[in-house]
């Protein structure tokens, strides 16, 4: 099934973890050049989040999936994606929003006593279109 390929990431960590989420939101792209993407419309996106990491938390997680969705899924889901600040600086293109939730998830990351690493974050927008970013 075309929503189940995701490119493998190349890592040494004895763990990688993939956590799927679909958010539904809408956005669009005030830039000149985007055509029909300048008008505020929805997609269903899937976002493929893969972590890596050699050391589990003392609950016996990596990460726990729930924490994941908490700060993707709880944040963004049937929102329009322009009116977070996230997005002030950069469009929420599926570049932008691959990239903004790489650097959202890290960041949260990094604080986990385990320090699991995120290795990429993909964002599929249709069966057609995905990009992926590995930070
Ligand atoms: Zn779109």
């Amino acid at each position: 099934m075309i929503f189940q390929y995701y490119p493998s990431v190349a890592h040494n960590y004895k763990f990688e973890l993939n956590k799927d989420i679909h958010l539904a939101s809408a956005h669009f792209n005030p830039h000149e050049s985007a055509g029909k993407s300048r008008n505020m419309h929805g997609h269903t996106f899937i976002v493929n989040i893969t972590i890596g990491g050699n050391e589990l938390a003392d609950s016996g997680f990596l990460v726990n999936f729930g924490t994941i969705n908490e700060m993707v899924y709880d944040k963004f889901d049937s929102t329009v994606l322009n009116d977070h600040p996230e997005f002030s600086e950069t469009f929420p293109t599926t570049e932008g929003i691959a990239q903004t939730l790489f650097h959202l998830i890290e960041k949260e990351l990094e604080a986990l006593p385990n320090k699991p690493k995120l290795l990429q974050v993909l964002v599929r927008e249709n069966p057609s279109s995905y990009v992926a970013y590995r930070g």
